[in-house]
């Protein structure tokens, strides 16, 4: 079965081991949760591959608050810094693909994604997880798409020009700052008008409220958990996925543990059964159109149960054996993704 995947870090995992060229990325890697060999194991077949910009200075990690903790946000990042790393970490995922030997596609339309998919091509969205590459005049918007940008989150977290993110922090809620800025308005506006699906993970609730009242599309969270079972300010609350499941959307499942277990604990000796609980409350709420998923390979520690991108099978098997039916778990896999980018993308 061929999994659509939400969310993975292969480029800035690359761009921290200082792989510029990708090279690393077609042989079978012991570090990292994905490399080409490992994807065809485990029946990936297309995913976004975001841009996240790393902090210029570190900020001390998790910090326990009452019962939980809190992950400091870094300061907002200038432009030029942003885009001379959008740029490289691009830059990887271009040159992955010309010397991938037709193996790997960079994609910008569902019918690429499609032919993708009908011939063992991994099919490659770009993503960039926070907009500080994009000036506030959006001229870096156009210039991006023209590349191939496909997907954007309007904040990774830390504040931009365009609006406000939740910390990393358990327990706590997204309902935290403020909205949109002007500039960030404009940003949604834009993006539907090029075809540029807008990510809403890692967004804050009143960010979330601006994007639903503006956005022409179906609202879509590619890697965020039920805050009803762990609540992380990272997952979205009941009323989010109502908004969402009444945009006709979609949310892609984050194998994270700490988006999924009810302690919120970076553990990776979490069963299965953490991620399974998630997805029924996420198909019971959204319907079962509007599910996916959001590993967040190579950006966080995820159940040792699934290990890496060839453990994708596992999970399959294990909603099989749940009760779900074919139908069921083909939607899961790659056909909400298809049916969502088909209402996004332009051409
Ligand atoms: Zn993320």
């Amino acid at each position: 079965m061929l999994i659509f995947d939400g969310h993975n870090d292969l480029l800035s995992r690359l761009h921290a081991i200082g792989d510029h060229s990708g090279a690393s990325f077609f042989r079978r890697n012991t570090e990292g949760h994905l490399d080409l060999p490992r994807m065809q194991e485990g029946g990936f077949g297309s995913g976004f591959f975001a841009v996240w910009l790393p902090p210029q200075q570190h900020t001390g990690g998790f910090q326990p608050i009452h019962g939980g903790y809190a992950m400091p946000l870094p300061p907002p990042l200038d432009l030029p810094t942003s885009q001379r790393l959008a740029i490289a970490m691009s830059a990887t995922l271009f040159k992955i693909e010309a010397a991938s030997d037709g193996k790997l596609k960079v994609v910008r339309t569902v019918d690429q994604i499609r032919d993708c998919l009908a011939s063992g091509t991994v099919a490659a969205i770009l993503h960039f997880e926070g907009a500080e590459a994009i000036d506030t005049d959006l001229n870096a918007l156009h210039v991006f798409y023209q590349a191939g940008l496909r997907s954007l989150g309007i904040v990774w977290s830390r504040p931009t020009a365009f609006g406000h993110g939740v910390p990393i922090a358990f327990p706590a809620t997204p309902n935290i700052g403020p909205g949109l800025t002007d500039a960030g308005k404009r940003l949604v506006r834009e993006c539907n008008q090029l075809g540029i699906m807008i990510d809403l993970s890692h967004l804050n609730e009143q960010g979330f409220r601006d994007v639903a009242a503006l956005s022409q599309v179906p609202l879509v969270a590619t890697h965020s958990n039920a805050w009803a079972l762990c609540k992380s300010a990272r997952n979205l609350t009941d009323y989010q996925l109502d908004v969402i499941r009444d945009s006709d959307g979609m949310v892609g499942l984050n194998f994270a543990t700490i988006f999924l277990r009810n302690d919120g604990g970076q553990t990776t000796d979490t069963p299965l059964e953490t991620m399974i609980r998630h997805i029924d409350y996420l198909v019971e709420r959204l319907g079962p159109t509007r599910v996916g998923f959001g590993s967040d390979f190579d950006g966080a520690a995820i159940p040792q149960a699934i290990g890496d991108i060839a453990g994708l099978p596992k999970l399959i098997d294990a909603l099989r054996k749940h009760g779900y039916d074919e139908d069921l778990l083909q939607n899961l896999a790659h056909r909400n993704w298809m049916r969502v980018l088909q209402l996004t993308l332009k051409e």
